[in-house]
């Protein structure tokens, strides 16, 4: 018998690792799964270089356990060891990493989130004793058995093992005794050895647990797409089929294989991330594989595997390593790559799962430039018939109509077919197309589009008259005094619902078109949409809702209502000028004398006197804006015109709908 100490610098590990490692316990089966598979792998080869000749037998890694008593076992009928290799990989080498992985992150242990190779040693995070038999294959190799009660002693003594191999027993301490139980078992195995590529077996009927050749580990060309859509569902039982998959396979400036799929989507920004499942030859280590691919590309689902991805380092140092980042940058290029593909040979395919896609595509658009330089060129618009355009094709099928005279051209488009239908059809009217961007992506996504196509706007088809958003030549604006113009706005304002700011605009739209029209300004409405989705309520998420309020002053309807508020109001509004004559003239004549001059040179009774007539002139401007606001409120004609109006937005609502409908019936009679 061999007594001795572990050759840890550490005074007691132990309760160190125990105490640190905590969250992540259940690690220590995958570790100790995997050296059983190692050690089987390494068998194999031997095998095939012929160093090993006897009969190999059953190759499986089998999986035991004693609820009652409280201990696993892993039998494996690899390699195995002799003393001296015990005493190298366990007492130094496994031990020493031990210590050494210590002395490295004894201040960080803290912030290491996530997976490490913590190989043997992790068994003690769960056992108070932990006992190895082995057999080497060499010839004439003893059994060696090792123990050791979670202290720096250990004892190597004669083994009991028959047959090549290792069997690792666990005597699980008290806390830990639950991961001796048939479900326990079963659900970690389930997690992280699913994939291992060695059988690996357990259970009362001894049932293989796992697939020991996934399809990321085969050929494309013997694949056929069923077999594509068979290993989703076996990764995702309960998921909708996905829309197209994508096989990884590189093994030079790093390795990665695996398969990833794109999902079908709902439209939803939600959706459960953590999808892409990372493994490390063939053993899970995680779901959650941020900062190993681009963001948006943990939308998609499926596997990576690769040892090239370092797992013992915090994951904000991940980002910073170059392998991840190439690793990252060529899934990038690979996705790009078959979207492509699918684009040239397949674009009915791609039509058809275009809305699906969209969002994912337009989510990698925006947070990643080199995607965009990609995607610019697969990318579709769909328009308001449901057809899609690559880019290319649109411009050039809009452009000879909808440039303006500015040299602009001008891509229309809509966010409810439905809710902005009178717009979408006056569009059409002109010979204009519509496109369609109705996912909550699509604001930030319409301000990218704006800044990479060259001189070209988006408009949204009910910001404004037709004739405005796509200005062909300069349109005629009536001729009117800015006292006539604010008349006329004042009057209507009367009617308009209270709460929310309008701009006028008085414009010669000739009698067929409609006499007011209300329109909500692209700009302001794309800032308040983005306030929204950045789910904070800036400057402009705070503002109240602005519309332009545009008129047509050639309508019949609308000259009918200026005429009669001009034949009701004249004398009173020329009284109201007259009024207003002289203090204006004073107002101005002060203005010239004090214009250049600083606040100090000003005259104090200069500056009281400018004050007084400035109140005067509000104090009128008031009275003339209440006598025409109660004209407006008296003029059912202008209350059915501006209802219209509202109706045709889907604004009018409740009382005033109602209100609406009663005023329209009793007009008709
Ligand atoms: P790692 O697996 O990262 O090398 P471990 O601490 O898990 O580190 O194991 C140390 C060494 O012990 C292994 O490299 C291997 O040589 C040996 N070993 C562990 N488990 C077995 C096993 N089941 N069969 C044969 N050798 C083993």
């Amino acid at each position: 018998m061999q007594k001795g100490t572990i050759g840890v610098t550490t005074e007691n590990i132990f309760p160190v690792i125990k105490k640190f490692l905590y969250s992540d316990h259940e690690i220590f089966l995958r570790e100790l799964v995997s050296n059983a598979v190692d050690a089987t792998q390494k068998l194999k080869a031997l095998i095939s270089t012929g160093e090993f000749k006897a009969e190999a037998g059953d190759l499986q890694v089998t999986i035991t356990s004693d609820p009652d008593k409280g201990t696993i076992t892993i039998s494996d009928r690899g390699i195995g060891m002799t003393e001296e290799e015990v005493n190298k990989y366990i007492n130094q080498i496994a031990f020493s990493s031990a210590g050494e992985f210590l002395d490295k992150y004894k201040d960080q242990l803290n912030n290491i989130i996530g997976h490490f190779g913590l190989g043997f040693y992790s068994s003690f995070m769960v056992s108070k004793k932990v006992e190895i038999q082995t057999l080497s294959w060499k010839e004439g190799a003893e059994p060696v058995k090792w123990s050791c009660e979670g202290s720096p002693e250990y004892q190597i003594t004669k083994g009991k093992r028959k047959d090549r191999g290792t069997d690792i027993i666990l005597y699980l301490d008290d806390e830990s005794k639950d991961f001796a139980t048939e479900a326990k078992i079963n659900e970690l195995l389930y997690k992280y050895c699913k994939f291992l590529p060695v059988e690996i077996v357990f259970g009362k009927d001894n049932k293989v647990i796992n697939n020991p050749n996934p399809i990321w580990t085969k050929k494309p060309s013997d694949l056929k797409e069923e077999d594509y859509l068979n290993f989703y569902r076996e990764l995702y039982p309960m998921q909708e089929d996905p829309l197209f998959y994508i096989h990884l396979n590189v093994d030079y400036p790093f390795n990665l294989t695996g398969v990833l799929y794109f999902p079908k989507l709902k439209d939803k920004l939600d959706i459960s991330r953590n999808k892409i499942q990372l493994y490390c030859n063939q053993v899970f280590v995680t779901d959650s594989v941020e900062n190993i691919v681009p963001d948006f590309l943990t939308l998609l689902h499926g596997v990576i595997d690769s040892p090239d991805i370092p797992l013992n380092v915090s994951r904000s140092y991940l980002q910073s390593d170059a392998n991840v980042k190439k690793i990252s940058a060529h899934i990038t290029k690979k996705v790009a790559d078959r979207l492509e593909e699918i684009f040239k040979n397949d674009r009915k395919n791609l039509e058809d799962k275009w809305d699906n896609l969209k969002l994912f595509i337009e989510y990698g658009m925006l947070s990643e430039e080199k995607f965009y330089d990609r995607a610019e060129k697969f990318a579709l618009l769909k328009n308001c018939d449901d057809k899609y355009f690559s880019y290319e094709e649109y411009k050039t099928s809009i452009e000879t109509e909808q440039t303006d005279k500015n040299k602009k051209i001008v891509y229309l488009y809509t966010t409810d077919k439905d809710e902005q239908y009178p717009f979408i059809e006056s569009a059409r009217n002109k010979g204009y197309d519509v496109l369609v961007f109705d996912s909550q992506l699509d604001s930030h996504f319409v301000n990218l589009l704006e800044s990479k196509f060259k001189d070209t706007t988006f408009a949204r088809v009910d910001s404004d008259h037709i004739d405005k958003l796509i200005q062909k030549n300069e349109i005629s604006k009536p001729d009117l005094s800015e006292k006539e113009i604010k008349d006329i706005s004042d009057t209507f304002e009367s009617v308009l619902p209270e709460g929310s700011h309008y701009s006028y605009s008085i414009e010669n739209l000739g009698e067929n078109d409609g006499a007011i029209l209300i329109t909500r300004s692209e700009f302001m409405r794309r800032y308040r949409e983005m306030a929204a989705l950045n789910g904070g309520m800036n400057f402009y998420g705070s503002l109240p809702e602005s519309y332009n309020i545009t008129i047509n002053y050639e309508h019949p309807l609308v000259k009918k209502i200026i005429g009669m508020k001009d034949e009701k109001l004249k004398s009173q509004l020329e009284d109201f000028n007259q009024k207003a004559s002289t203090p204006e003239a004073r107002l101005a004549e002060i203005n010239k004398t004090i214009s250049g001059k600083k606040d100090s040179e000003i005259e104090t009774s200069i500056k009281d006197e400018q004050k007084s007539i400035e109140e005067g002139l509000e104090t009128l401007k008031n009275q003339r804006k209440g006598v025409l606001s109660s004209f407006g409120k008296e003029c059912e004609l202008l209350k059915e015109v501006v209802d219209l109006a509202l109706l045709a937005n889907g604004m009018l609502k409740g009382e005033d709908l109602n209100k609406f409908i009663k005023r329209s019936l009793s007009l008709i009679k």
